[in-house]
């Protein structure tokens, strides 16, 4: 069981309309820990993306990662903008070529994504932000593939344990990107970006689980 091409354009074209549905959702989230532009941020990303998409959606899976990555870092801005443009470019890295991904492949990927995002942000898990939803979900993806699963299965874990990461977030103090201004005053509020991040496991979870 693989993800295909086609699944990993649908992934894109789903996250793009959650972000659009969520725009407001997320930038209330924003406004009450940072500067109320996250769903403003992402969506502005991922529109362009979606007008972009048809020029490079017939390219290997790693040459669409890594536009993605690159739409993103030059139309979104703040912090997110580089943060997840570099996310789609480490996936890009890592998918060099590739028509489809295993289980193993999008594991590689999203490892060397979020290392790319550590190492862009300096963040670490507990920090109160998009990596408390995405390091928690990509453990379940290497415990499951270790554990013989199948994809589905795996990437609906995942999808449970991103859920549980970004609800984590809400008690935490920020220690990283604007909300830490605020210090103790973070607490009390779920993170923008690790919310945006978990709708980026939950459409991937839909969008590559009904393999064909
Ligand atoms: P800005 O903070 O510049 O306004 P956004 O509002 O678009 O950018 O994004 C804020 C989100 O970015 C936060 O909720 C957090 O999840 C994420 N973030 C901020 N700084 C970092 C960082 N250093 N490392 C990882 N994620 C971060
Ligand atoms: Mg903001």
């Amino acid at each position: 069981m693989t993800i295909s091409r086609d699944q990993f354009i649908v992934w894109i074209k789903d996250y793009a309309a959650v972000i659009a549905e969520n725009k407001e959702y997320l930038t209330g989230l924003d406004s009450a820990i940072g500067d109320a532009d996250h769903g403003i941020n992402m969506n502005r990303g991922f529109q362009a993306v979606l007008t972009k998409l048809p020029a490079f959606e017939n390219q290997d899976i790693g040459s669409i990662a890594k536009n993605i990555g690159m739409v993103l870092i030059s139309t979104v801005g703040g912090a997110s903008g580089p943060l997840y443009g570099t996310l789609f470019m480490q996936i890009g890295k890592e998918t060099a070529g590739k028509l489809e991904l295993t289980l193993k492949d999008w594991i590689a990927a999203l490892d060397s994504a979020i290392n790319g995002v550590m190492m862009r942000g300096k963040a670490n898990l507990g920090d109160k932000t998009m990596l408390d939803t995405l390091i928690p979900a990509l453990n379940t993806l290497k415990d499951c593939s270790a554990n013989g699963a199948h994809l589905p299965d795996a990437l609906n874990a995942a999808e449970k344990s991103a859920e549980e990461g970004m609800l984590s977030t809400t008690p935490l103090v920020a220690k990283k990107g604007r909300a830490s201004y605020l210090g103790e005053r973070s607490a009390g509020t779920q993170d923008p970006g690790a919310t945006s991040s978990y709708y980026l496991l939950k459409t991937a979870a839909h969008a590559f689980g009904n393999s064909a």
